[in-house]
């Protein structure tokens, strides 16, 4: 391992716990950094912290927002019949990519897996069930096509039924094992449009 002054090291050792950023990778990450004007890195530090500070999450549907409630639910032109429940945020950036859907959605921060132990009181399943009325005509489960995400899809199935609300599952484009937010967006909107009751 090479030695550098402590404050490089100290900045590799913050990158490296990034996921997915191995030692290298941090290490490179940061001869970049002290390689950037002055500026630059204040602007990179800055929307660092601003980003944690001002962002958090929808008390409607649980994604990140600057506002609450967010843009898409406070958006009046968008139905609010229709719910499109995802595991993560960053599958409602997937999901907007395509342009095609003008529905609300739901984040469950998460999937049940009984192999991992998380079960329903582990995601946001409550937050859904109290957004279920008489308006509500569809809960779209877009859930990841792996088996945390059909064993999620297959709960929420079985407990919004109960409330008479129809419960569909988005079409096996999406290779199984894939994860939304890798789906290009051709692939999303086919899996959207041949979605099946459940
Ligand atoms: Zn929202």
């Amino acid at each position: 391992m090479d030695f550098y002054p402590a404050a490089i090291e100290k900045l590799i050792e913050e990158f490296a716990k990034l996921p997915g950023i191995g030692y290298k990778t941090a290490q490179r990450l940061t001869l970049y950094i002290l390689n950037l004007p002055g500026d630059e890195v204040k602007e990179f530090a800055k929307a660092l912290v601003n980003a944690r500070g001002t962002i958090r999450y929808c008390s409607v549907c649980g994604n990140f927002t600057d506002s609450d409630p967010c843009a898409i639910c406070s958006n009046p032109n968008r139905d609010k019949s229709v719910i499109c429940v995802v595991e993560q945020p960053k599958d409602i950036m997937a999901m907007e990519r395509i342009k095609e859907y003008n529905g609300v959605y739901h984040v469950l921060h998460g999937n049940i897996s009984p192999m991992a132990g998380r079960g329903p009181n582990d995601i946001k399943l409550k937050e859904l069930i109290t957004r279920i009325n008489g308006n509500v005509k569809e809960v779209i489960v877009a859930t990841n096509p792996n088996v945390e995400g059909e064993a999620t899809a297959m709960y929420i199935s079985k407990i919004l039924k109960h409330l008479g609300v129809k419960v569909t599952r988005i079409a096996h484009g999406i290779p199984v094992g894939g994860n939304l937010e890798y789906a290009d967006e051709i692939t999303l909107s086919k899996a959207l449009e041949g979605r099946v009751e459940i």
